[in-house]
């Protein structure tokens, strides 16, 4: 394979803009790309049909605006290029203004009581800046998605308004610091993706997955993770094949699909693409999401996403490296080599910090979802507590900066902001602390709170929105200082002194962290009905809308979505393991009884001891009761849900009634697994489904 030949096959790029536009056309296209302005009709046309001819030449037969829901995953609609001209005949035809704008049935989609349901109609409208690519026969144009009155009814709206903002407070603010060349600050973002790959015909043997994507009951199996052999582990050859196809087809969808390797529970496996703008690494994240999928259905596995699919196993996150670079080329996370650079790099470290310490709450909140609550806080992924990892020597330097001291660590200066070079601290300290929710990892940091099957898009919107937030603070501070230098040093001190709580270099899966981080003030919103709501406190409002990211209305929409969504998933999952239980494990504990019984009565006519007959049947027998006891409260608690008002009261009746009561029905189950033969258990166990793929 010549990778870089197969490399973008499948994508309208810079290439084939290049080759396929009137150069006047593709100057305006890539103006308007670069502005982010509207694009005008007369150049839309000549686009349209340029991508027209290009994707008909694939084999293409039908274009889809692509676009991204509050569901979290993609829709699509797709409409033929055909176009009528008489005589029974037709021609393949794509205008500018199907290219600009599309009007999808908006009323199924959530809205969160945004738009009735009555009053359908929602757009949605290209976004120039992600490049069409082809999927399946079908042009794919990546579009953002809104109400007819302009609120936005999905993710990519505002992502693009929230990089808007970084970019407008980053680029004035890089003028006080005389780069005048800077037009425009972009922020990126690389998300590692982790993943479960299992046996296809196993899973569909088991209701959970399939209905739920994870597992609702399950012993644990003999082995677990205990002896860390997968992690970086030789990679099986049938997942080798399959990760392989994968790359491939990623990579002529112009996805710079990188890093592979096999992650730390047994099956779980991990992907990383080489970093992007947080638009289109977002794109390019749902669509190996997807392609992950549909690729492990031919190579006869299931790929599951869910961020904790496993009791007792590791769950899956989505490590989103972020960082903001400008159109100069430089990466404003990286420390310089000259003092001016320095200072820079300080002034936009300590912004980071100070909006992370700021609106910890929004940070969290922007990746809450029903299952992620498994994952934060249980012993293997970040905590549901924000804090910041700098790492040893960058926190001394900040320190010793804060107090006007020497720094004593290797490098023994005195550092005055602006004047002197940064003392060296190690670069890329990843995985040096994998505890921390929020890394600095030498150039940019890592935000290791998201799940799986998060859309980067929640997270990049906030995260970028509140550094934006921060840099205008201090741009209305430095802007009308005397002494810029005098007064940069003061904020960086300042602002080091004020957000020292929320740097935290020690194990973030430690008991006593919880109990530390509540005497620094920190914040642990332990679920989502708990951190989903303070999207509406008044800062958060003010900030969001401040910035032209969300308006009220719309962030009240969202909650509504989110806690929907909440309470329909552990509805789902609860109905579920109702149905379980009661059609097939305890049929399946009853045949097992039954079979020990007679086998008892048989050898008990033969006089033989009936110890462990006895003792299984009653220690099964008991369990059942008690697994029969837990469905009926279960099923009451359900049945109860239906009079509780509001969501945000459902969603904590989930939470703390529900959710409780399917941990009580699952319990004696997992314990009847364990006691019961293995070809009378009515599901694959986790050793089968774990080790044998
Ligand atoms: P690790 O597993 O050690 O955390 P990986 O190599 O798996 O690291 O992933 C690192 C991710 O960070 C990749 O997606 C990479 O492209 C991304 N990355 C590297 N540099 C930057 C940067 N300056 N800004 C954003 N992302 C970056
Ligand atoms: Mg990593």
């Amino acid at each position: 394979m010549n990778i870089p030949e197969i490399f973008g096959t499948d994508v309208f790029d810079e290439n084939v803009m290049q080759q396929r536009l009137p150069k006047s056309t593709y100057k305006s296209l890539k103006k308007t790309i670069q502005s982010g302005k509207p694009l005008d009709i007369d150049v839309a046309n000549v686009v349209a049909a340029a991508m027209k001819d290009w994707a008909v030449e694939k084999g293409c037969t039908h274009y889809t605006h692509w676009f991204q829901p509050m569901t979290g995953i993609t829709a699509e609609k797709h409409d033929s290029f055909i176009s009528p001209i008489g005589d029974g005949k037709v021609i393949m035809e794509f205008s500018g203004k199907e290219l600009i704008k599309g009007e999808p049935d908006a009323s199924s989609f959530p809205s969160g009581g945004l738009r009735a349901t009555f009053e359908a109609r929602g757009y949605t409208a290209w976004d120039p800046t992600s490049y069409a690519f082809i999927k399946g026969k079908s042009l794919c144009i990546p579009t953002a998605f809104c109400s007819y009155t302009g609120e936005a009814l999905d993710k990519k709206t505002p992502l693009l308004r929230s990089m808007e903002a970084l970019d407008k407070s980053a680029v004035r603010l890089l003028k006080l610091f005389g780069c005048d060349d800077v037009t425009r600050v972009t922020a990126n973002v690389g998300p590692e993706q982790e993943y479960f790959l299992i046996d296809r015909p196993m899973a569909a043997k088991r209701k959970d997955i399939i209905l739920t994507g994870r597992t609702l009951f399950g012993a644990p199996a003999p082995k677990g993770q205990e002896l860390e052999d997968h992690y970086f582990g030789t990679i099986k050859t049938r997942v080798n094949a399959y990760m392989e196809d994968l790359d491939e087809q990623l990579w002529k969808l112009g996805i710079c699909a990188k890093t592979k390797h096999n992650e730390v529970a047994p099956s779980q496996h991990e992907l990383a693409p080489i970093f992007n703008t947080t638009n289109i690494a977002t794109d390019h994240n749902q669509l190996t999401m997807e392609i992950m999928k549909r690729t492990a259905r031919k190579h006869g596995f299931k790929c599951l996403l869910h961020e904790k699919p496993f009791a007792g196993v590791n769950g899956s996150g989505k490590h989103n490296n972020w960082s903001i670079s400008t159109n100069t080329g430089v990466n404003l996370l990286d420390r310089g080599t000259t003092p001016a650079e320095n200072a820079q790099f300080l002034t936009f470290l300590v912004a980071v910090i100070k909006a992370v310490n700021d609106y910890q709450d929004l940070l969290r909140a922007s990746v809450a979802s029903a299952g992620n609550d498994h994952r934060l806080g249980a012993n293997e992924a970040p905590p549901a507590i924000i804090s910041i990892f700098l790492g040893d020597e960058l926190t001394e330097i900040l320190d010793s900066l804060a107090e006007g001291h020497k720094y004593e660590g290797k490098a023994k200066t005195q550092m005055e902001i602006g004047v002197d070079v940064l003392p060296t601290f190690p670069r890329d300290t990843t995985d040096r602390n994998r505890t921390s929710p929020f890394a600095f990892t030498g150039n940019k940091f890592e935000f290791r709170m998201p799940g799986s099957k998060l859309s980067c898009a929640g997270p990049m919107t906030i995260l970028n929105t509140i550094v934006a937030e921060v840099l205008d603070q201090f741009y209305e501070k430095l802007s009308k200082a005397d002494n810029f230098h005098a007064a940069l040093d003061s904020l960086i001190k300042e602002t080091i002194s004020q957000n020292k709580n929320i740097i935290f270099n020690g194990n973030g899966y430690s008991d006593e962290w919880p109990e530390e981080a509540e005497k620094r003030g920190l914040l642990n919103l332990r679920s989502t009905p708990d951190a989903v709501p303070v999207y509406l406190a008044d800062k958060n409002v003010e900030v969001l809308s401040k910035h032209g990211v969300y308006t009220k209305v719309e962030l009240e929409s969202r909650v509504e979505i989110l806690l929907e969504e909440y309470v329909k998933i552990v509805n789902i999952e609860a109905r579920t393991m109702i149905d379980m239980a009661k059609k097939d494990i305890l049929p399946a504990v009853m045949t097992y009884i039954k079979d020990l019984s007679e086998t008892a009565s048989t050898a008990g006519a033969l006089g033989a001891d009936l110890t462990v007959e006895k003792e299984l049947v009653t220690r099964l027998s008991s369990l059942a009761a008690a697994t029969y006891k837990a469905l009926g409260e279960l099923e009451e608690a359900e049945a109860a849900a239906a009079d509780i008002k509001t969501t945000e009261e459902q969603a904590r009746y989930y939470h703390d009634v529900i959710l409780e009561k399917m941990g009580q029905l699952r319990a004696p189950a997992d314990q009847m697994e364990s006691l019961c033969g293995e070809k009378y258990w009515p599901y694959p166990t986790y050793s089968q489904i774990l080790f044998y793929t």
